[in-house]
């Protein structure tokens, strides 16, 4: 693959790091149901006593038997968060703020960030 294309690739997926992470609340009833499941089963994964823990997972909503949320989850997390992602950005572009570096143009940590993690510039 060339570099260009390579460079273009890992930006998306920061953008996509950025809304799973900060805009978690602009998520779908069912997208919120895979993405806890996905994240509860990551959780108890290595854990002996996987059969009670589920059960209790149940129970609190943590795990769900959702067939068409769980049907999100048919490709990977790491699939669905890019499609999540690109699903908030097309529905809702208008409550994200895309935090970009004044100084370099790339993507903040955080929407509230005010220094840039790859050139070190300070906006305070
Ligand atoms: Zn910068």
């Amino acid at each position: 693959m060339e570099k260009e294309n390579l460079a273009i690739i890992v930006m998306e997926k920061d953008k996509q790091d950025y809304i799973i992470n900060h805009y978690l609340h602009l998520m779908s009833p069912k997208e919120k149901l895979a993405y806890k499941h996905a994240h509860s089963l990551l959780k108890i994964d290595q854990n002996e006593d996987i059969d009670k823990i589920k059960r209790v997972y149940f129970k609190a909503g943590w795990l769900t038997k959702d067939k068409s949320a769980l049907s999100l989850l048919d490709n990977g997390l790491e699939k669905f968060n890019e499609n999540t992602a690109r699903r908030i950005i097309r529905d809702h572009i208008s409550e994200i703020f895309f935090n970009y570096c004044p100084n370099c143009g790339k993507l903040a940590r955080t929407p509230t960030a005010k220094q840039c993690r790859f050139c070190y510039y300070d906006w305070h």
